[in-house]
């Protein structure tokens, strides 16, 4: 049948509308880290992807594999068959969650990157609500699990612990720095290199650059297929990773304050040791053999020029590690010149 000419038109000119909103808009790029995730992947992109489709912005879904060893990168390879706005990638062998969310981030191209778990627990349901709060003006609005639907002892209670302490730490309030989903603007994301377990704290370091954070509650499900990768041995990195994380926060920039005022401190004990002593047996005459305390004074002035120089060390580190990756010791929110936005 034909169509009259009007309809004609008037598809032309929404199609027109609808691009040209969705150009206006920041393109979305979903970021989906997983190891051993076949059979929830084909259920994951069509949940998605109802929502994506609804959104009216430019989107894509990248995937990475991180080294699994059942069908999931044979599952992605059919999704990127049908559908162009797929981007699928496979890292060599397990790197891990933060590093594959790593290699995600990197490969993404929209403005805004939304980051979520392979294994149907997040719910892509959620995303119009962080985009939405996005829209207020956020670099990063985290996902909060409020019902969370995990194991008590091994899960809920050591992440109620952690969040407290990095909320503490950070001074980013946060109930669940551990939630995968989140959405980021990618500049934030270009600014921050991820190790070790390090994807949690990314809200805490964007706040140390000033990033503006927010966190909406998001819906949570059960595992259905699969397993955790995890058990309680997440617990020891992560509080391995805290301790780093304050080291970071604070002093990252700046080392030697922390290294040469330990020194000083250290050295300068040694030093009104040493003179003492030295005073007690040049002065009032008293043998040094029978002063342990003497060794100590040596010991505590060798010790505190030794984390002076490690201060100088750190520094010289700082700088290559910022000059040599381009890296900015700041983020810039906006910038604004006649005849530009
Ligand atoms: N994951 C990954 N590499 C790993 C471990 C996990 O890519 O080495 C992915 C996993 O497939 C899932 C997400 O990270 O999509 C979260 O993992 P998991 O569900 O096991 O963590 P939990 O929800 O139990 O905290
Ligand atoms: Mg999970």
């Amino acid at each position: 049948m034909l169509m009259p000419m009007n309809c004609i038109k008037n598809y032309f000119a929404t199609s027109l509308m609808n691009n040209k909103r969705a150009a206006k808009r920041p393109k979305i790029s979903i970021v989906i880290p997983a190891y051993n995730e076949q059979e929830s992947l084909a259920i994951l992109y069509k949940r998605l992807k109802e929502v994506l489709l609804g959104l009216e912005r430019e989107h894509e879904i990248v995937m990475v594999d991180d080294g699994s060893s059942d069908g999931t990168f044979e599952e992605m390879k059919r999704l990127v068959r049908k559908d162009k706005r797929v981007k699928v990638m496979r890292l060599a062998k397990n790197f891990g969650q933060t590093a594959a969310l790593s290699a995600g981030f990197e490969a993404a191209e929209g403005e805004i990157v939304v980051a979520m778990d392979a294994d149907l627990q997040n719910d892509p349901r959620d995303i119009p609500k962080l985009l939405t709060k996005m829209d207020g003006g956020y670099d990063l609005v985290s996902g909060w699990r409020k019902k969370r639907q995990d194991k008590w002892l091994s899960r809920r209670l050591p992440s109620v612990m952690a969040n407290w302490l990095i909320g503490k730490i950070s001074g980013v309030p946060l109930h669940d720095f551990g939630c995968t989903l989140k959405a980021y603007k990618k500049e934030l994301l270009s600014q921050i290199n991820l190790y070790g377990e390090m994807h949690r704290f990314i809200p805490a370091v964007a706040a140390g650059q000033g990033a503006r954070i927010a966190e909406v509650a998001v819906r949570h499900q059960r595992r259905k297929y699969g397993k955790s990768k995890y058990g309680l041995s997440r617990v020891v990195s992560v509080i391995l990773d805290v301790l780093l994380l304050k080291f970071l926060l604070s002093f990252q920039s700046r080392p030697m304050r922390l290294f040469g005022g330990l020194g000083l401190i250290v050295a300068g004990v040694g030093t009104t040791i040493f003179g003492w002593l030295s005073y007690e047996k040049l002065v009032m005459l008293r043998p040094l053999s029978q002063r342990p305390l003497f060794q100590v004074s040596i010991f505590l002035i060798l010790v505190g020029v030794q984390l002076v120089t490690i201060g100088i060390l750190a520094e010289m580190m700082m700088r290559v590690y910022f000059e040599s990756q381009n890296k900015k010791t700041y983020y810039v929110r906006e910038r604004w010149q006649k005849g530009k936005k």
